[in-house]
């Protein structure tokens, strides 16, 4: 069913969702929708710090709960698009369509906070109004989101948790230069990273999902670290029995707004929500999954090799040149760049990698460490071999 999805995603996504940052407004309208709908139960369960509603919206009547949550990291909403073009899915009509639905609404009930930290969302940071880290929030359940998480959960007792998030853009494959566009983990539930039942299902879940995404994107999968760590809710849960995947949307090369892993977590969560309606997950091995490769921060988005880095030419380095993403009170997202390390990159990948061997640093330039930098140019034989704003352009 994966590849049908994926393939479909074009008639199903929400249209009223274009960025990653939408307005409050927008939000409100999708929530109103959703309770008009005869297929949802759109419910209030709480509010946040700074008294924004948390909605749940419920889905089905079948013996297998499963619940997902997206943003508990206000600036992560890939997951939320997804969530919102799944919702359109299961309202269309077509035949198709309604077989699907009607096969998921008997066998599964799907319980959905779609935007748990509302706050932060808000503000486009990562933390609630307080300033608190949600998935550092487990155990001391400091903020009034995590209590609510916690108890949420507790009284549905799923079958399977999704637990989803967006990652540093510039994440690895491993030691690689390739980008890691969609990261799993089926979390430990003890320090000893116990293979229990709720674990190993995920995991298996996780086999499947694996396989379907890279067939999209080879080598741009990878797994997060299963460290255990009580503080996260991921790993909590596990401990509770709750079956729980992580599952990150990275970088995807200048689709900066992440358009296109959020077709492929709309692909994953419904080919999921199939899979553990009809058992089918049950069938699978573990290795898959097991074998990827862990998330590694290793790359920078343009590395120069043996740059110039004065005007005089007397020194050269490598460059690593990163962009920054800033939060604007219009809610846009600006971007600048920022030079994020001088000196022996070599251990380092990058998107881009350039050699500046044979460059010089025009009078006016400056390298300087940690600088936003809108404009950069070098020179070779007094012609421009390097304009930053090149790059600027690819964004958007
Ligand atoms: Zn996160």
């Amino acid at each position: 069913m994966f590849d049908y999805f994926y393939d479909q995603h074009p008639n199903y996504q929400e249209p009223a969702l274009t960025k990653r940052r939408f307005s409050a407004s927008t939000w409100e309208n999708l929530i109103a929708d959703w309770s008009a709908s005869p297929h949802f139960t759109v419910t209030q369960i709480g509010q946040t710090t700074e008294s924004r509603p948390i909605h749940e919206v419920r889905f089905g009547v079948g013996p297998i709960p499963i619940i997902a949550w997206s943003q508990m990291h206000g600036d992560e909403a890939t997951a939320t698009m997804a969530l919102a073009d799944i919702f359109r899915f299961l309202t269309l009509n077509t035949a198709e369509y309604r077989a699907i639905r009607e096969k998921l609404h008997q066998k599964i009930s799907i319980y959905v906070i779609p935007r748990l930290n509302a706050d932060g969302a808000e503000r486009w940071t990562r933390e609630t109004a307080l300033g608190i880290d949600m998935n550092r929030d487990a155990q001391a359940q400091n903020s009034v989101e995590a209590r609510l998480l916690s108890s949420w959960a507790d009284s549905i007792k799923p079958l399977f948790a999704f637990n989803l998030h967006d990652q540093n853009r510039l994440y690895s494959v491993g030691n690689s230069a390739h980008q890691t566009h969609i990261a799993f983990l089926a979390t430990a539930g003890d320090e000893a990273g116990t293979w229990t039942p709720s674990r190993t299902r995920a995991a298996q879940l996780a086999n499947r999902l694996t396989r379907y995404t890279q067939s999209y994107l080879p080598n741009k999968v990878a797994k997060w670290t299963d460290e255990f760590n009580a503080r996260a809710f991921g790993d909590t849960f596990q401990s509770r029995g709750f079956g729980l995947l992580l599952l990150e949307s990275g970088g995807a090369g200048w689709d900066l707004e992440k358009q296109s892993l959020r077709r492929m977590n709309a692909a994953i969560l419904l080919d999921a929500f199939v899979s553990i309606a009809d058992d089918s997950y049950l069938k699978e091995p573990t290795h898959l999954y097991t074998n990827l490769e862990t998330n590694e921060r290793q790359i920078f988005d343009i590395k120069i090799t043996q740059a110039p880095i004065d005007t005089e030419g007397k020194y050269r380095a490598d460059i690593g040149i990163n962009l920054v993403e800033t939060a604007q009170p219009s809610g846009e997202i600006a971007y600048s760049w920022s030079i994020e390390e001088i000196g022996d990159l070599s251990y380092m990948h990058a998107l881009n990698r350039i050699d500046g061997s044979k460059w010089s640093l025009p009078e006016g330039q400056n390298i300087s460490l940690g600088a936003n930098i809108s404009t950069l140019i070098f020179t070779e034989n007094k012609l421009i071999a390097f304009d930053l704003s090149t790059f600027t352009a690819k964004i958007n």
